[in-house]
């Protein structure tokens, strides 16, 4: 845990609950610009993998809509995002009622910590989890119970297992991120139908997209079945418009609403809703985004092994790979400018993540790593 610092020690600052002082800050992906500032780097010739950004840029239908939605910016957005979840009912075969809507996914995490935890409850995270958990846990107060991974991944038993009386969220990835681990979707039913009824089941499918057909399932269907499930889902990544921040969850009515009860009343801005919707429509896009990245990963895969280093299998668009000294390599990649992921926080100090990118992207992070080994 992060001692409280020096800069705390201002009177306002001084008085705040030591959860909130306790809280490891996220750390982002280093911004292009950044990099070119510290050390005098042209923006074009530097390559970012480190936020598992589309690299084909947004959805064409998602870019025009958001371009169309921008005439009307001096009006508030609908506050109830009628249009985009009327599309996502189309998709999706839900109802209104069953959908809150996000500025970005991470909304959608932190609305479920503050609607369901708070002081005196804990919620149940695996160790190399997304870092969001931890952080959505304890700015409400609530405990944060790691329980640690198996070969990388959740370990759905241990988790079970660790869960308390005052338990009252688990949060699951699936894939997770930075580890790209995968459990099979009979596993995580198995989970749904053990766990207890006060629990909600926070499943986290940023990365639903790029699963390969053969390991999509229709998780909807569950909602039906398991009334504590709640579904987050994102268009930030296979979208590719993460800079706009809009994602959704799915749940029962009852979950819905008081998460709608926490929500900031426009929490989702009207270039973001009109993208989303369009977005949506994308077909051709989704495909193209699942293919360049799917030849992606194959690359960096092959890539690494020529290398002889290791990594975690992947079913994300990014991949961590073994790198050994990986902060020392890091600084030396970021020189050459490529920027990836150092994972030390998720106590991960010897890999690197690096998101999929385009395969001229992907030969310039091989070759920048090749000369740092
Ligand atoms: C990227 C990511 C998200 C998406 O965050 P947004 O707020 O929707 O941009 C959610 N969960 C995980 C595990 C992620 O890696």
């Amino acid at each position: 845990m992060n001692q409280p610092r020096e800069m705390f020690s201002i009177d306002p600052c001084e008085r705040v609950a030591p959860h909130v002082k306790a809280i490891a800050p996220y750390v982002p992906g280093k911004p292009i610009s950044e990099l070119a500032r510290e050390f005098g780097l042209e923006e074009s010739s530097i390559v970012k993998l480190a936020s598992n950004e589309n690299p084909l840029g947004p959805s064409p239908k998602g870019l025009a809509a958001a371009r169309d939605a921008l005439r009307d910016v001096a009006l508030y957005p609908d506050g109830a995002g009628f249009a985009l979840k009327a599309a996502l009912c189309r998709k999706l075969g839900v109802a209104q009622e069953n959908i809150v809507l996000g500025n970005g996914s991470n909304d959608v995490l932190d609305m479920a910590a503050r609607a369901f935890l708070g002081a005196g409850t804990s919620a149940v995270y695996a160790q190399h989890a997304f870092a969001v958990y931890p952080i959505a846990t304890q700015t409400v107060g609530a405990q944060g119970i790691e329980v640690p991974a198996k070969n990388y991944g959740h370990d759905l038993a241990a988790m079970r297992a660790a869960m308390r009386e005052d338990t009252r969220v688990v949060w699951i990835a699936n894939p997770n991120n930075p580890t790209g681990t995968f459990l099979p979707w009979s596993g995580i039913e198995a989970f749904l139908r053990e766990v207890p009824r006060h629990v909600l089941v926070v499943l986290d499918e940023a990365y639903g997209e790029y699963l390969p057909p053969t390991d999509r399932f229709d998780t909807v269907a569950w909602l039906a079945e398991y009334p504590g499930l709640l579904i987050s889902r994102t268009f930030s990544k296979a979208y590719g418009l993460a800079g706009l921040r809009v994602g959704y969850g799915l749940g029962h009515p009852g979950v819905i609403d008081l998460m709608n009860r926490v929500r900031q009343p426009f929490n989702v801005n009207a270039p973001a809703l009109a993208a989303a919707e369009a977005a949506l429509d994308d077909a051709a896009f989704l495909e193209q985004s699942y293919s360049v990245n799917h030849a992606g990963l194959k690359q960096l895969e092959a890539g690494l092994r020529a290398l002889g280093l290791e990594h975690v299998p992947s079913k994300g668009n990014f991949l961590l790979a073994k790198v050994g000294e990986a902060a020392r390599i890091n600084q030396a990649l970021l020189k050459s400018g490529v920027i990836v992921r150092p994972v030390g926080g998720y106590g991960l100090p010897e890999f690197l993540r690096v998101s999929v990118g385009l395969e001229a992207q992907n030969v310039r992070f091989l070759d920048a790593l090749k000369e740092c080994l």
